[in-house]
């Protein structure tokens, strides 16, 4: 009965997950074909990395995503399944600091170069490059001691501007910075926010930064692998001191980049089964 029930409707839940803003959720699912709806974008179904027969979708939640359920909507040429959804808070800090007025409040003839560099991170952010370039885990760009984690909501001056929208290694001198996996740069330039920056694409859609750097090791087209020395971290930016910020962007989402990394190297030690299929109502 639930078996005519499932070919009559031609149409399959599969069991739910949660998650938080901020961070990212990995759905692995029975085929890797098709694309993921949720309210605010599309997201392709990819081949999971050691199980090829499975798929994975990777899918960020927004720092100021609605709390609450919600259904994802699985479209694969098979059949369209629903995919409960839970969002939840997280109580993330809040951070006070003090830096030169200038960045706060930049001075009207910035205004110009900060809008056209915001326009260009967006663009790179949301283009998806098909290709997997992030074949084996993911590692820190350094190790040191973290001074300010992801999703702090920061005061600068004494104005809510933003929250922090990656993780702060502590380099008081300049410490060689180490791509997180392979890809290609897509970026190294000096930005008015955040100074000497690269960007690397991993492919499907995952960007790595790194801000503050004083010296860049690589340039715009270069292949860089796993491990690679990239940059020397610095002090250049919108800073209070010198640090390497480390980010992650996935779908043209800012997510916390430890979290994503922890998430995305589990696909590589263990084999999840996919989600159980259930019946609608
Ligand atoms: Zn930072």
């Amino acid at each position: 009965m639930r078996l005519l029930l499932i070919l009559w409707f031609g149409f399959l839940a599969l069991l739910g997950d949660e998650g938080y803003n901020g961070k990212s959720i990995i759905l692995t699912l029975p085929s890797p074909s098709g694309t993921i709806i949720s309210h605010d974008r599309n997201i392709s179904v990819l081949s999971h990395p050691t199980a090829p027969t499975q798929g994975i979708a990777i899918l960020p939640i927004d720092y100021y995503a609605a709390l609450g359920d919600s259904n994802l909507t699985w479209i694969s040429p098979a059949k369209t399944s629903l995919i409960p959804l839970t969002i939840k808070s997280i109580p993330y800090p809040i951070e006070t600091l003090s830096v030169d007025p200038a960045l706060v409040t930049p001075p009207l003839e910035m205004m110009e170069r900060i809008e056209r560099e915001r326009l260009q991170a967006k663009e790179i952010y949301e283009h998806f490059t098909p290709i997997r370039y992030w074949n084996k885990p993911f590692i820190k760009p350094l190790d040191t001691f973290i001074t300010s984690e992801y999703g702090s909501a920061r005061t600068y001056n004494g104005t809510l501007k933003s929250y922090h929208g990656g993780v702060d290694f502590r380099a008081r001198t300049p410490i060689p910075i180490q791509a997180t996996n392979n890809g290609i740069v897509i970026l190294a330039q000096e930005r008015y926010y955040s100074g000497g920056t690269i960007i690397i694409d991993h492919g499907e859609g995952i960007y790595s930064c790194y801000f503050h750097l004083s010296r860049y090791d690589v340039k715009v087209g270069d292949y860089v692998k796993q491990g690679d020395i990239i940059a020397l971290s610095g002090e250049s930016g919108r800073i209070t001191g010198p640090h390497l910020h480390f980010g992650m962007m996935v779908h043209g989402v800012q997510s916390d980049p430890l979290d994503l990394i922890t998430k995305i190297n589990t696909l590589f030690e263990t084999t999840k089964e996919p989600h159980e299929e259930i019946s609608v109502k």
